[in-house]
């Protein structure tokens, strides 16, 4: 499949209603209590092509926090500001066989795994500059550019959630600290709380695949971030840790870049054609969304995505 031509919003529907009741296997994130409130039986698919076409079905409307998804844009403005030499001095390009909120190799090597698990991604956040929430409204500004949507905020009740039972990346954040990996405040926490409670829809969701797909080039052709080499890593990392410890079965199974959040969605890059949002907030015992996982599946083997 070239681009999206060949695919109907029918074939979505099906794909869509074929695995709408998975959600029923899975559990919705309860670990930070704000998110226990989503409905679990909510369900979307979109798929964005070239110019700027978008295919939408299910609950497409239905806004959900971006969570993990917003790692990856950490990292694009990290790498940009800082390059990646600096970043990855700091931590590696390792997959993982840990979940993401790993403590993982803090201890004995003192530096995290990779960027797309809590410990790498609440030290990338940490590297981009300015003070306060200088950080987050960089990464809230580049999500408002990707979806081309002005209106895109954090959800305050989920950030207050995150933050107040967020302990355990609250130890990492220290422990880097200590590790001298870190050197601010807990400001640089907070961001990352805050670019994790980030709303928005699957269809922006397959614009943010889009563009990592499209060497940085938003859907409707915008250029003003153009970079190959960028848009590669971040492939890469998807494809490598974007799925946490799952990464490499998934890497067998859909063979696509791709980044899950525990808020139920998943963003996925077909490079060079689409991109691909789903959201399903039952997740599997690895924090991806189950449902969304099904769909991405059948989506693949229909018309033949998998980079492999
Ligand atoms: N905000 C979540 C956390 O830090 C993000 C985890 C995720 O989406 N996998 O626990």
């Amino acid at each position: 499949t070239e681009d999206i031509s060949t695919i109907s919003e029918k074939d979505l529907t099906h794909i869509l209603e074929k695995n709408r009741s998975f959600y029923t296997q899975g559990k919705v994130a309860n670990y930070i209590p704000e998110l226990g409130k989503m409905d679990a039986q909510s369900i979307a698919l979109s798929i964005v092509g070239k110019n700027g076409k978008v295919l939408n079905v299910g609950d497409v409307g239905k806004k959900f926090t971006m969570q993990s998804i917003s790692k990856i844009i950490a990292l694009m403005i990290a790498v940009s500001e800082k390059g990646e030499a600096h970043v990855f001095d700091k931590m590696g390009y390792f997959g993982t066989s840990q979940p993401f909120n790993s403590f993982s190799n803090l201890e004995t090597s003192g530096k995290p795994l990779n960027p797309m698990m809590n410990a790498g991604a609440i030290l990338t956040t940490s590297l981009i500059s300015g003070d306060g929430e200088k950080p987050f409204l960089k990464i809230l500004d580049m999500v408002r550019y990707i979806t081309r949507n002005q209106t895109l905020d954090y959800n305050k009740s989920v950030y207050e959630s995150e933050r107040s039972t967020g302990h355990r990346n609250r130890g990492m954040f220290y422990l880097m600290k200590n590790n001298g990996l870190i050197s601010g405040n807990e400001d640089q926490l907070n961001n990352y709380f805050k670019q994790c409670s980030i709303e928005l829809t699957a269809e922006d969701l397959a614009k943010i695949g889009y563009f990592f797909a499209n060497g940085c080039v938003r859907f409707d052709g915008d250029s003003q971030y153009k970079n190959a080499e960028i848009a590669q890593l971040i492939e890469s990392q998807m494809l490598i840790a974007g799925m946490y410890e799952f990464s490499g079965e998934y890497a067998r199974t859909v063979g696509l870049p791709s980044k899950s959040g525990v808020g139920g969605g998943i963003a996925i890059s077909v490079p060079g054609k689409m991109g691909i949002g789903v959201f399903s907030p039952a997740l599997d015992q690895h924090g991806n969304s189950l449902a969304g996982y099904h769909m991405i599946l059948d989506l693949v083997k229909q018309y033949h995505l998998s980079i492999f």
